[in-house]
């Protein structure tokens, strides 16, 4: 399974972010130590998304995202040192990646994948992903009436690449753009639940940890597999393994939803189908 790692909080180097810890985002990739018979090590690429303006205030979530991927392993790019050691942000999102079985290793698979001022991960895998989230397309056809997006399965054309998290990210994106306090997604955390219980409804195998940020806030699940949460009073990291021996680092339980900003961190349970509670 991929590593990945979002940040907010004072502006940091982003080549250092990345190099951070005795057990950083960058030695995961050849070193991780939790991946959960999900391959073993993260050698198909990576990417790092960040936020424009290093001064993000309450605007933050209107500021555009950029970003840079290299479908090559992390460690033999000296872009990391030599070009992201250069710069800073206040908010980062990045990820290793160890590409799934059948899946192609290109840079247009690597995450983050990005919109506006959206960044997304996953780490997991769909099986059959072609044939369940067609389902899934349907399925948020009824619950969300107004959305023209999901009226046909070719939505799915739009993704980046031919993987599941491509796909993903297609759906996801068009329910952040459903967020309305009058609809069935209010939030950010709302578009998650309902796509990860969407998706575990046709796939109960299914592994969706998912990681999104905005620039002043960042969310994940866990669904089977690691995730863990460092929130100081200054900054906020979710990380799918830590990067050093900070005590404060905490562990999230499987089958969790983390809203995550320097200072503050909620972790709720996710409302799964009822197949998703009898298996787990
Ligand atoms: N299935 C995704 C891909 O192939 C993610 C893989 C992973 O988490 N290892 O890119």
């Amino acid at each position: 399974m991929c590593r990945h790692l979002g940040y907010v909080g004072p502006p940091v180097g982003i080549g250092e972010l990345i190099l951070r810890g005795p057990h950083s985002l960058y030695s995961q990739s050849w070193a991780p130590v939790d991946m959960r018979a999900g391959g073993t090590i993260n050698a198909d690429g990576f990417g790092v998304a960040w936020w424009r303006r290093a001064d993000v205030g309450t605007e933050g979530a209107r500021d555009a995202v950029t970003r840079y991927r290299n479908h090559a392993p992390i460690w033999t790019d000296p872009a990391v040192a030599e070009v992201l050691g250069q710069l800073e942000s206040r908010s980062v999102v990045a990820a290793v990646r160890s590409a799934t079985v059948g899946m192609p290793v290109e840079r247009c698979a690597c995450a983050p994948f990005t919109d506006e001022h959206w960044a997304f991960s996953h780490n997991g895998v769909v099986p059959d992903w072609r044939t369940t989230l067609v389902a899934v397309v349907a399925d948020l056809r009824e619950v969300c009436t107004t959305a023209t997006l999901f009226d046909s399965p070719a939505v799915l054309l739009q993704a980046e690449a031919l993987t599941d998290s491509a796909a993903l990210w297609v759906l996801l994106r068009g329910l952040l753009g459903e967020i309305d306090p009058a609809g069935p997604v209010t939030s950010p955390a709302d578009a998650l639940q309902l796509l990860v219980a969407t998706v575990l409804r046709y796939q109960p195998s299914a592994r969706l940890n998912l990681l999104l940020g905005n620039g002043i806030q960042l969310w994940g699940t866990t669904c089977w597999h690691a995730l863990s949460v460092l929130v100081t009073d200054d900054f906020a990291v979710l990380s799918s393994e830590p990067y050093d021996a900070d005590p404060r680092w905490q562990s999230v339980v499987d089958h969790q939803l983390v809203t995550a900003t320097p200072g503050h961190c909620t972790i709720t349970a996710l409302e799964l189908p009822a197949t998703e509670r009898v298996r787990s």
